[in-house]
């Protein structure tokens, strides 16, 4: 089995479903040629049928970027393929991504349709896309609390009709690592080198990104992921994480994607200006205390040698810097380093004026202090030592 594990970028539609994050065209496009640019293999621009927005959206992507793999989602039925197949028009690779609920709970409350109607209704569906387009994928929506055997089921009969992705969610982020784990396992064994077994995780339990990566040690070998994470409720799988676990642990994840992780927080910084919120400040990779430092001994190993508390240099995600936050736990040896950065050789003896200073103040922040109020703090010191001198 192929080591190559394929990025199914969601941001523009999963992502942009969600309170706080909608997205206008231009904005979609914005934000499309960025994740070109970061080499998602497929870029997921809309739910056609839901919007004219959403229909516009798949559509100006598709004639923006003729090259990328486009897809548009669509339940399993005939308006929504049609539309989709019509709003990638424009497409060179167009993907269709159809599906339906296969749940119990989804099929007895929300569809009230048996096994036999939803499968059915999804090979149809399927069929009806082939009809329009070469590339169609298939999800099973809440395909993690699904009867394996009937996902199984489903999966070969989508595949028989023509799909080439089988996708298996866990919706509702309720799976566990070895529970999903076990349950991708067993698709990818059914389906073989018929189908690329895909996986789309909610975090609503903190293990979306987890449960991706069991699902990839399982056998799926497309990911779908967003930007930041964000996406329904808690989010979806936060692309930037899955792909910089297997970059920084291949040892462990011998599996590699397409994408150039030097445009990851650029990526992240442009859907924060676009959206109305960004990323936590301690989150993983993009956040803005990822690569802060501020204990003492943390910034006197880090300054020494950057792996002592660093595993992944800032520069390979496109991070200006990493960075030293000049706090209450700082040392002399960071406050020196960084007035250095600011262009002032100290003494020995400027050091520990200034050293005595900065704690006084540090003492009672939150935050760390701006490097103003650090030189401030450096002419005072070199007053009042110039002052005793005298
Ligand atoms: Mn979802």
């Amino acid at each position: 089995m192929s080591d190559r594990v394929y990025i199914f970028d969601t941001t523009l539609r999963d992502g942009e479903q969600s309170p706080g994050c909608s997205m206008t065209v231009p904005e979609k496009l914005r934000m499309a040629r960025k994740l070109v640019e970061l080499g998602v293999d497929i870029l997921e621009a809309g739910f056609p049928i839901a919007s004219e927005g959403d229909f516009e959206a798949v559509a100006a992507v598709s004639r923006e970027f003729p090259w990328a793999q486009v897809a548009a989602l669509a339940r399993c039925c005939t308006l929504d393929v049609e539309r989709a197949a019509k709003s990638l028009a424009h497409a060179r690779r167009p993907r269709i991504h159809t599906f339906i609920a296969t749940s119990p709970i989804h099929l007895k409350y929300k569809l009230k349709k048996s096994q036999e109607q939803v499968l059915d209704e999804a090979v149809a569906a399927v069929e009806l896309a082939r009809r329009h387009v070469d590339d169609v994928e298939f999800s099973a929506e809440d395909g993690a609390r699904t009867e394996p055997d009937f996902l199984e089921k489903i999966s070969k009969a989508v595949v028989a009709a023509g799909a080439r992705t089988v996708n298996i969610p866990d919706t509702v982020g309720y799976s566990t690592p070895k529970e999903y784990g076990a349950l991708i396992g067993q698709v990818a064994r059914a389906l073989g080198d018929c189908a690329i077994v895909s996986v789309h995780c909610h975090d609503d339990l903190g293990l979306a990104v987890a449960n991706s990566l069991a699902a990839i040690e399982a056998g799926a070998r497309q990911v779908e992921c967003t930007i930041n994470g964000i996406g329904e409720r808690a989010g979806n799988c936060s692309l930037e994480e899955i792909v910089m676990i297997l970059k920084t642990r291949s040892d462990s994840y011998p599996y590699h994607t397409g994408i150039h992780a030097e445009h990851l927080f650029s990526a992240s910084e442009l859907l924060s200006s676009i959206i109305t919120f960004g990323p936590q400040p301690n989150k993983a990779i993009v956040g803005r205390n990822a690569f802060a430092h501020e204990a003492g001994i943390h910034q006197d190993g880090y300054l020494k040698e950057k792996t002592t508390y660093e595993i992944i240099d800032p520069h390979s995600v496109g991070v200006p810097e990493g960075r030293l936050v000049l706090g209450k736990h700082s040392g002399r040896h960071a406050l020196n380093q960084r007035c250095k950065e600011l262009g002032f050789t100290l003494t020995r003896e400027e050091l520990d004026e200034l050293y005595h200073r900065f704690t006084a103040v540090a003492d009672h922040r939150k935050k760390g202090l701006m490097d103003e109020e650090i030189v401030a703090l450096l002419h005072e010191g070199q007053r009042a030592l110039q002052a005793a001198a005298d």
